[in-house]
C-alpha cells in the first residue's frame, strides 16, 4: 500500500509539470483547427417544468460528491453511484434532504455487468447528462519503471477509467437519447496529454487518461449525428483524497473544480464534441 506520503512525493512534481503543461496548453490554445470555444451558449431548448437528470459515477466524495451537491442544488435530479452505499454518508444525506431528486445506486465501473442491471433498472427513463467521474490512481510508488512496477495495475486502472465510462455511455446510450441535454462528460486529466508529458511517472494513470480522451474522441464521432455532445474536462489539482497529503495551496477547492466542470458541461455542444477542455474552458493539446 502506497502512504500519503510517499504518493505526495511522488505527484508534487506531477503537478508542477502540469502547471506549465497547462500555461503551455493555454498559450496554443483556440487555434484555427481546434473547435469553438465554449463561450458559445447551450442550445438544448427544454419544455416547461422539465427536470433534468444527471447519473454521476462515483459520486460518494472528492469531486463526484461535489457534483452531485451542485446538480441537487440547481433543482437536478442526481442518480448518484457509489461502490458502497451504505459507507456513502454525505451521499446518503444529500438524498435524504433532496425530496426523492437525488437516488443513490451502488455501482462499481469495473462491473460490466452491473452497468447493464443498473440501465436496465433506468429503461425508459431520460438521463440528460452521463457524468463519468470514478476514476482512480494506482498509487504513484506502485507504477514507477524498473524500481516498483506493479503491472497488475494496468488492468484495475483501466477498467475503472477506460472500460467503465464507455460501457456506462453504451449502457445508457438510449437513456441519453431521450433527455434533452443529451451529454457525455468525462472527468479526464491533464495527465491524459501526451503532448504535456516531460517526465516519466503515473505510467498507468496517464496512459489511463489518455486511452480514455482516444475512446471518447471514437465517442464523440460516431454519436454527433445522434445530437449527443462528448467532453474530456481536466479538473485541474483538486483538494480531495487523491491529492491527500499534497499542500493545500497547491489544490483547488472541490467546489470550484465542481462549478467548473458543471459550467463547461453546460456549454458542451455537437459543435465542439470530443474537445479536452481544462477547467478554464481553454483547450489541451492531446
Ligand atoms: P477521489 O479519490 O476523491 O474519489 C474517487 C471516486 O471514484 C470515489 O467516489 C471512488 O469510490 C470512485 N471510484 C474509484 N474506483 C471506482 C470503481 N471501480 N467503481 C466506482 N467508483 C469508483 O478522487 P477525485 O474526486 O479527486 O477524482 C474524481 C475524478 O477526477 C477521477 O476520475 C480523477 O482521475 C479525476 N481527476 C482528479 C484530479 C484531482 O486533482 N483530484 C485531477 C485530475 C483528474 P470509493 O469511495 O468507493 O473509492
Amino acid at each position: 500500500m502506497i502512504t500519503t506520503r510517499r504518493l505526495a512525493i511522488v505527484l508534487i512534481p506531477v503537478l508542477i509539470l502540469a502547471s506549465s503543461g497547462l500555461t503551455t496548453a493555454h498559450a496554443g490554445a483556440h487555434t484555427s483547427a481546434e473547435p469553438a470555444p465554449v463561450s458559445a451558449p447551450a442550445a438544448v431548448p427544454r419544455p416547461e417544468g422539465y427536470v433534468p437528470t444527471v447519473l454521476v459515477t462515483g459520486a460518494n466524495r472528492g469531486i463526484g460528491l461535489e457534483l452531485a451537491r451542485q446538480y441537487a442544488a440547481r433543482g437536478w435530479k442526481v442518480i448518484g453511484t457509489a461502490r458502497r452505499p451504505a459507507e456513502a454518508k454525505d451521499l446518503n444525506a444529500l438524498a435524504a434532504g433532496s425530496d426523492g431528486r437525488v437516488v443513490v445506486e451502488a455501482l462499481d465501473v469495473m462491473d460490466l455487468a452491473a452497468i447493464d442491471a443498473l440501465a436496465r433498472k433506468y429503461a425508459g427513463k431520460p438521463v440528460d447528462i452521463l457524468f463519468n467521474n470514478a476514476g482512480v490512481t494506482g498509487g504513484g510508488a506502485n507504477q514507477q519503471f524498473a524500481k516498483n512496477m506493479q503491472w497488475e495495475l494496468f488492468d484495475s486502472v483501466n477498467r475503472t477509467n477506460v472500460v467503465g465510462p464507455l460501457k456506462l455511455a453504451e449502457a445508457f446510450l438510449p437513456n441519453l437519447l431521450a433527455g434533452y441535454e443529451k451529454k457525455i462528460s468525462n472527468v479526464s486529466s491533464s495527465q491524459g496529454s501526451i503532448a504535456s508529458t516531460k517526465t516519466g511517472t503515473l505510467y498507468v494513470y496517464r496512459s489511463s487518461k489518455a486511452a480514455l480522451n482516444m475512446v471518447m474522441v471514437n465517442l464523440a464521432n460516431q454519436l454527433k449525428s445522434k445530437g449527443i455532445a462528448v467532453a474530456l474536462i481536466d479538473p485541474g489539482p483538486v483538494d480531495t483524497d487523491m491529492m491527500a497529503g499534497l499542500p493545500k495551496k497547491m489544490l483547488r477547492p472541490v467546489t470550484t473544480a465542481g462549478s467548473d466542470l458543471i459550467r463547461i458541461t453546460d456549454q458542451i455542444t455537437v459543435a465542439n464534441t470530443g474537445t479536452y477542455w481544462t477547467f478554464d474552458g481553454t483547450v489541451l493539446p492531446w
